[in-house]
């Protein structure tokens, strides 16, 4: 599998939390920013947008500790893995996802746990950002109304999938090759990726996603992330699916 180039280990290294640490950045994120993780084979997405940029739907705090923190845990966990396991450190972290049962049995928690949060994360931010929102466009529209009903009711019943995940964590859509939509949610960091489903895009319904802001009202945090969705994004993720070229 090839990943997709933006997010491509070469592409990304060195452009991780300290992209987001320049004297221009907001002050609460130079407040909070943590230590890179351990360099490794894999690194933290270049995000394209700042962590405010998605107020006031997602607030510039939670946005900081979500990617510097959560996500550059999931990093390092990879990274130090890596340094003893030669069969962690040579593959895509969609290539570990998709082929779990082919590691040795010791390493699949941490991968699955690991490699399914920064898969996961990496996709999320991925399909946000500022001045975004709306209703769906160009051929995710058109499937969305083909294969989920519409808009209207995706909506309802994305959010009902959302509200369903007890505890920690996320619902998605899947693409299959055909371009065919589905709504799954799933427990803890698995990611549909581990049965061979690609991921066209997804929520974090984690408390850690929106509980400054939002406490215990996923379901305002649920209504809120539709204003932040990138369709443009979403919609290049779905011609990559369908072209075979979405590893992630
Ligand atoms: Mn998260």
């Amino acid at each position: 599998m090839t990943e997709l180039s933006v997010f491509s280990r070469r592409a990304v290294l060195g452009l991780g939390a300290a992209a987001f640490t320049a004297a221009t950045a907001p002050r609460v994120w130079a407040q909070a920013a943590a230590p890179a993780p351990p360099s490794g084979p894999f690194s933290l997405p270049k995000r394209a947008y700042e962590p405010n940029a998605l107020e006031p739907h997602i607030d510039a705090a939670t946005m900081d500790i979500h990617y510097n923190r959560h996500h550059a845990a999931y990093v390092a966990a990879l990274n130090n893995a890596a340094k003893d396991n030669g069969v962690i450190a040579k593959a895509s972290v969609g290539e570990l996802l998709a082929d779990l049962n082919q590691l040795p049995e010791n390493l699949r928690t941490l991968v699955r746990n690991n490699g399914g949060g920064h898969a996961n994360h990496t996709m999320f931010w991925e399909v946000m950002g500022p001045g975004a929102g709306g209703a769906p466009t160009g051929e995710v529209a058109a499937a969305i109304t083909r294969d989920l009903g519409g808009f209207d009711k995706f909506k309802a019943d994305f959010e009902a999938a959302g509200l369903r995940v007890f505890g920690s964590g996320w619902v998605f859509v899947t693409v299959d090759k055909d371009g065919k939509l589905a709504l799954l949610g799933k427990p803890n960091q698995d990611s549909p990726i581990m049965e061979k489903q690609m991921v066209l895009f997804g929520n974090d319904v984690w408390e850690h996603a929106y509980y400054l802001k939002y406490q215990n009202r996923r379901a305002d945090y649920l209504k809120g992330w539709w204003n932040v969705v990138n369709w443009a994004k979403v919609n290049e993720r779905y011609a990559a699916a369908k072209a075979g070229k979405l590893a992630i």
